[in-house]
């Protein structure tokens, strides 16, 4: 690593970002921590970056200030971003991110895990170089929840109900996460389901969870079904920890249309 270098390490609020940042602390003691803040995270997300902050004895620099998601979406004719339109990432992940960095060479530093395999967001910036450290460490999901437990930081408090950061109303998160936001934050929830609505010509809905409206996932037949199928889906997961090919199919045909690819930069 050349001296000339930036070193910087952003971090999304989730638990591998948030360990590589631990793991990192005193290895590079320049480094820059920033977070792209979309100023619709969890509080539990701002409460735990607060807490990982004083771990790390240096600020991390909060992104996009003065324009956040709300912004963005009146820039966009008010069309609720998606998985095939994922204008949110690019307005308020990688362009501020960018932004930034500027022209300085830089090292990006990837919370990816070693038993992971994919590479995360990769600027197409000639002048940001990504590093893995946790992979070249060998670290996997074990240790990152070891890592935190030892700072003291445990996980977020959101992976009760919730298991990746992001905004509250992310269009990634599967049908019983949406319900966990409506009984962790009913006012969240309330909020997301201001956003949804139907174009009065066309008659097209513009809906965070695909196919089907907050208001109809709220029902609370819907609800019970939800539940249901998840906790059947988690079950054959605890018992069948060998049985990842069975948990798949059970996935692919219980979970219906979720979205649950994550978004490769929110959810780090
Ligand atoms: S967390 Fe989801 S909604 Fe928020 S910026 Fe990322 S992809 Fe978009």
């Amino acid at each position: 690593m050349g001296e000339r270098e930036r070193h910087i390490l952003g971090v999304s609020g989730g638990k591998d970002s948030s360990a590589l940042a631990v793991f990192m602390r005193d290895r590079i003691p320049q480094m820059e921590y920033v977070f792209c803040d979309t100023q619709k995270e969890l509080p539990e997300t701002y409460e735990y970056l607060d807490r990982l902050q004083v771990f790390l004895g240096k600020p991390i620099v909060r992104l996009n200030g003065a324009r956040g998601f709300d912004h963005w979406l009146e820039v966009y004719g008010g069309y609720l971003p998606s998985s095939r339109m994922r204008w949110c990432t690019k307005m308020l992940k990688i362009k501020p991110f960018e932004e930034y960095v500027g022209d300085e060479p830089v090292l990006s530093y990837i919370g990816i895990r070693a038993d992971e395999d994919r590479d995360g967001y990769i600027s197409s910036k000639p002048n940001i170089k990504p590093v893995y450290p946790l992979r070249e460490a060998g670290i996997r999901e074990p240790d990152v929840y070891r890592i935190l437990e030892d700072a003291g930081l445990g996980l977020p408090k959101y992976y009760a109900w919730r298991t990746r950061s992001g905004c509250y109303f992310c269009f990634f998160q599967r049908k019983a996460e949406w319900i966990g936001l409506k009984e962790n934050h009913p006012e969240l929830f309330e909020a997301a389901k201001r956003y949804e609505k139907t174009d009065e010509t066309t008659g097209v809905r513009y809906t965070w969870s695909q196919a089907e409206s907050l208001v109809e996932l709220e029902r609370p037949d819907r609800i019970e079904q939800i539940k249901g199928r998840h906790e059947k889906v988690m079950e054959t997961k605890q018992k069948d920890q060998k049985g990842a090919r069975l948990f798949q199919i059970l996935s692919e045909t219980l979970i219906e249309d979720d979205d649950t690819e994550p978004c490769l930069i929110c959810n780090l």
